[in-house]
């Protein structure tokens, strides 16, 4: 697996950069460039610790198109590669610097430019948070779907590049769902619109659906349409508790043809760390809990029942209900905790394995066999209802051993997956983390057919170089 970013252009000359330099500092306002070293520190990686990152030589910070525009044909002259950057939340080093890059910080387009009740559509600069985004919207009796646990602390424009998923794309879907059209600058410094402002539209090829998830290797989003739905009637929520992770891994599978809204689970080892953090009254002594939400009729009356009978036939030792707002809230932040509070507990590798959703006790089974046989403490909690599982394997600081065997225990965890015919990020993404993985899923087909799209439209392979696809 790779663990190092790096860029592979290499042979830029110092002479060449200092005038990249030069030119990018005189045609952005002062404010819009850094290049000062240790202010370029704040530029350099994301949350993936395990990751090593290089340097930038400069950092900017556009606030139009245009800017970001004739920054990339600065960078094409100059073979200069680029990184674009959203809010550094991301966990697959996909916005780490690679060494002598640009790092564009895409924070300053931080517009909400309309919002159409009429239309169902939000158009917005890539810079906008999307909790941000999401209470405004809110406050319109509007829904932006797509919520990841980090909504917070991610941006629009990272959401969209990594195809961020969350905790309601088990009823609603992951970002590429919610978005409609695009504005990109390609590597050259093309301006491209591209989609549609309808829901329904099939003129040409999908090149929304190619730019989404894309992280930052094919071009820069810098505004986006995207759709919004009335908002749902409140939720309620149920929370069961297991004594065994293969029950409540059984208990989702019985949930099949519910339409939830939110499907999470938390084990033993995440219960604790968050219970150890936070102090929210968390049955420590439970090996899983599930937290399940419907937003249909009555507080989802009808699906939280099929829900609970799914619990009790699955040995559930017990189960709460709630339709109060704040108590559902306060769960819902139990549950956002989980990947800081494992955290605390050492340096984290996260996995973001997802398996049909049909396979999902085998999956588990499999992480704590490996667990054991690793000798690795792993943390695992995620939206199980999708499929999608965070195996996160704990790493005691400074305990170089342990650390190979987390290495180890990952690159297992992903060959499972794929062995259960699932896939080695459900909503991540690649980025320098995993790209010597990926062509384990894709295949050589899939590899050069990638390969030759990012030739069409970054010939001189310039955007986000050592990241998605293998060297
Ligand atoms: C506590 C925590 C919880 C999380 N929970 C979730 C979750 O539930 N679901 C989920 O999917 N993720 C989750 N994440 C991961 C992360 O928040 C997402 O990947 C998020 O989408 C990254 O957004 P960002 O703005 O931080 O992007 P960054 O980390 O800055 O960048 C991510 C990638 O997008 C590219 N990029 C950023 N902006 C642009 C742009 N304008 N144009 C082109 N490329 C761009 C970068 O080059 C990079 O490859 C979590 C992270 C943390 C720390």
């Amino acid at each position: 697996m790779q663990r190092l970013a790096s860029g592979p252009l290499g042979a830029v000359t110092s002479r060449a950069r200092a005038d990249f330099v030069g030119e990018l500092t005189a045609m952005l306002p002062p404010e819009g460039v850094v290049t000062r070293p240790e202010a370029l520190e704040g530029f350099q990686r994301d949350q993936t610790h395990v990751l090593g990152a290089g340097k930038p030589l400069a950092a900017a910070l556009p606030r139009t198109a245009a800017e970001v525009s004739a920054a990339l044909v600065l960078a094409s002259k100059y073979r200069i590669p680029v990184v674009p950057r959203g809010a550094g939340s991301g966990l697959a080093g996909g916005a780490n610097a690679v060494d002598g890059c640009l790092t564009l910080s895409m924070l300053r387009m931080d517009r909400i430019v309309e919002i159409s009740t009429d239309d169902l559509v939000a158009v917005v600069q890539p810079g906008v948070m999307n909790a941000t985004l999401a209470a405004e919207v809110a406050g319109q009796g509007l829904l932006y779907a797509p919520d990841p646990s980090s909504l917070e602390i991610s941006s629009i424009g990272g959401n969209l590049a990594t195809n961020a998923g969350g905790l309601r794309c088990v009823k609603y879907g992951v970002t590429r769902e919610s978005t409609l059209g695009l504005e990109v600058v390609l590597a050259d410094g093309t301006i491209l619109r591209t989609g549609r402002r309808t829901v329904k539209g099939v003129a040409g090829f999908d090149l929304v659906g190619l730019f989404v998830g894309s992280e930052g290797t094919l071009g820069v989003i810098t505004e986006a349409t995207l759709r919004l739905r009335p908002a749902p009637p409140p939720a309620g929520t149920l929370l069961a508790s297991f004594a065994g992770l293969a029950d409540a891994a059984e208990a989702v599978a019985g949930m099949r043809g519910v339409s939830a809204s939110v499907i999470e689970l938390m084990d033993q080892t995440t219960i604790r760390a968050v219970e150890d953090w936070q102090r929210l009254g968390l049955d420590t002594s439970s090996a899983a809990i599930l937290i399940v939400r419907s937003d249909g009729a009555d507080f989802g009356r009808v699906e939280l029942d099929v829900v609970e009978l799914a619990c009790q036939s699955s040995r559930a030792t017990g189960i709460l209900r709630s339709t109060d707002a704040l108590e559902s809230e306060g769960l819902m932040g139990a549950r956002r905790a989980a990947f800081p509070a494992l955290e605390r507990l050492g340096i984290t590798l996260l996995e973001d394995v997802a398996v049909p959703r049909g396979r999902i006790v085998e999956l588990v089974a499999a992480v704590e066999r490996i667990a054991d046989e690793h000798q690795v403490q792993i943390g695992t909690f995620g939206h199980v209802g999708d499929g999608n599982l965070h195996p996160t394997l704990i790493i005691p600081r400074g305990d170089e051993a342990a650390r190979g065997r987390a290495l180890e225990a990952a690159d297992a965890i992903l060959a499972i997956t794929l062995s259960l015919g699932g896939t080695i990020s459900g909503e991540h993404g690649i980025g320098a983390l995993k790209r010597e993985r990926l062509a384990d899923e894709l295949g050589p087909e899939g590899i050069r057919v990638s390969w030759a799209i990012k030739n069409a439209l970054d010939p001189l392979g310039i955007m986000n170089p050592g990241k998605v696809l293998p060297s």
